[in-house]
């Protein structure tokens, strides 16, 4: 590593290990000062009044309107309850059945003090669903009937509260225009096709995120435009904790900028190839692949297809949790409808894609298929590690070789890996009617609680050391010259501007409360008294 690089580190690993304000920018308060009150009219006309928006999806505002209803007696079990949920969401399943009953004897009894009138009668099926599985979703419908009624009154009396003049005060912060000065840069993370990824961390709250910079001649000459665009509007309308968030967009002169959910721990091709033998042991492969599952189905969910699953589009935290990453060649199916388009990376490209078919969600449980099969061999499939054979060979193997398995395969994952596998999309696991579930029952799967890994409740088998960096040399600059993308015919600038949204609201905000600067910031009153300490 050359020295510039390890200094650079240093200071990287360093700022990493800041936090309780550390890495914030004595200027901090100035940068993010509210703005008087009169200047947010123009918002407070424009703004979207979708009650699920305001007060629930977002997360100041979600606050903020949980303040406004402790400020009013007759809401407070409402908040009580909905707080009680939230904590019930984020209960391992053995814990589940004590907290749920305690739930359902505190709000929805009658002869509780506490008691919610209006929902009252689900206490009884709430108790029967209790009893026969308190780990399916037995609060839905009782939660929905909480929402409606805050939606109602409540809701229109928040948005003349001065409540609502705080969060428009916030919005008006989120909504500031974002530029590289907003940022300190620390070393490099790595290199794709258009430019490369720094590590970088914002100024006013000290928070550490990856910028994946694009230089603007480089996706002029090789017409990128529509790529990029779409990958930052795929990124921002997600959020799993499976696939990196996307915190700001921005330009400058030279670059586009994407900030990203800083992802140290090194990608999967790292950690399969770079320490000790090559390949993971099983609980690490079936761990991953669970995450990687939950990830796929997210955005299956959203009807965006990924096609580019491998091991260095996996990466890993600090903590040992991974996300998919580089969503440049996803995209999102309109009303049913399948693509066509030779995308991704030829090792890793399904039958169906190769061969110019119309295709669907297929190509990713193929992708996972190569990804569990290469993290158990510690080799692709079909191809010899450092072999690269020409395209018509790899292309044949694809569409007629059958994979191979040594003995590294329990019958488990040698299962797993053949039914993804399978040449046939129609026949493919994950491919039939239940949208990849099947997938998750899968017996490979079977020590996996999916509802707990979805919540963030399961330990990573593997901790990345806080004072290493996972340095991988990407070389896949080839990866996009095979994209055959409808290049929309616009002007730069144009295309730019459309790229140059700034921050994305609920990655912001949550920055904000992560940070800490929401809770230091959110003061009212001339006497600068705190808020109110509740359960946040
Ligand atoms: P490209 O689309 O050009 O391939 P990528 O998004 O794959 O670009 O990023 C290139 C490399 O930068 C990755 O292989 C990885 O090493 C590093 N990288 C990308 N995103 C992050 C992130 N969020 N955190 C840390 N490193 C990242
Ligand atoms: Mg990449
Ligand atoms: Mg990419």
């Amino acid at each position: 590593m050359e020295i510039e690089n390890m200094v650079a580190n240093s200071a990287l690993i360093k700022a990493r290990e800041g936090g309780g304000g550390k890495g914030r920018s004595w200027k901090w308060k100035e940068m993010l000062r509210f703005p008087h009150i009169s200047q947010c009219t123009d918002l407070a006309m424009n703004i979207e009044r979708d009650y699920y928006s305001v007060c629930v999806r977002q997360p100041i505002g979600k606050r903020l309107f949980q303040l406004f209803c402790r400020s009013r007696p007759d809401l407070q079990n409402y908040m009580s309850l909905q707080n009680a949920l939230d904590a019930f969401e984020t209960k391992a399943d053995e814990d589940r059945k004590e907290s749920g009953i305690n739930i359902i004897q505190r709000f929805l009894m009658s002869q509780s003090s506490q008691c919610i009138p209006i929902l009252l009668k689900h206490g009884e099926s709430c108790i029967q669903s209790m009893e026969a599985d308190p780990c399916v979703d037995v609060f839905h419908q009782c939660s929905e009937d909480l929402h409606k009624h805050l939606s109602g009154e409540p809701f229109i009396q928040y948005q003349d509260s001065m409540f609502f003049d705080r969060f428009l005060q916030w919005k008006m912060l989120e909504r500031q225009p974002i530029s590289k000065k907003q940022f300190r840069q620390y070393s490099l993370l790595g290199k794709g096709g258009f430019g490369e990824v720094w590590a970088c961390q914002v100024r006013a709250t000290g928070m550490m995120y990856a910028c994946k910079k694009l230089e603007k001649t480089h996706v002029k000459k090789r017409r990128g435009e529509s790529m990029a665009l779409n990958e930052k509007e795929i990124l921002e309308g997600l959020d799993s904790r499976f696939v990196v968030n996307l915190a700001y967009a921005y330009e400058t002169k030279h670059f586009l900028c994407m900030v990203l959910t800083m992802m140290s721990g090194g990608d999967l091709r790292f950690h399969i190839y770079n320490i000790g033998e090559p390949g993971l042991e099983r609980n690490r492969v079936c761990f991953y692949a669970a995450e990687v599952c939950c990830g796929i189905l997210h955005l299956h969910q959203k009807s965006i297809v990924y096609r580019d699953l491998k091991p260095e589009n996996i990466l890993l935290d600090d903590n040992g949790h991974i996300r998919i990453s580089d969503l440049g060649l996803a995209v999102r199916l309109s009303e049913g409808r399948l693509v066509r388009g030779r995308v991704g990376t030829l090792g890793y490209m399904a039958p169906e894609v190769i061969s110019h078919d119309h295709y669907g969600m297929s190509a990713d449980w193929w992708g996972l298929g190569c990804l569990i099969y290469e993290m158990t061999a510690g080799q692709p499939p079909l191809r010899a590690r450092g072999e690269h054979p020409n395209t018509s060979e790899m292309e044949r193997r694809i569409k007629k070789q059958q994979e191979e398995y040594n003995n590294k395969f329990s019958h488990d994952v040698k299962d797993l890996c053949s039914l993804l596998l399978t040449k046939d999309p129609k026949q493919r696991l994950g491919c039939h009617g239940s949208k990849g579930k099947d997938v998750q029952f899968h017996p490979f799967f079977k020590k996996i609680n999916f509802r707990m890994l979805e919540a963030g409740l399961v330990n990573p088998p593997f901790k990345p050391d806080p004072r290493q960096v996972y340095c991988s040399d990407v070389q896949d600059i080839e990866e996009f010259s095979s994209v055959k993308g409808v290049t929309l015919d616009q002007m730069d600038n144009s295309f730019y501007s459309k790229f140059n949204t700034g921050s994305v609201p609920i990655t912001w905000q949550n920055e904000m409360i992560e940070t800490g600067c929401f809770r230091e910031l959110n003061v009212f009153g001339p006497s600068g008294s705190r808020t109110p300490d509740l359960d946040w």
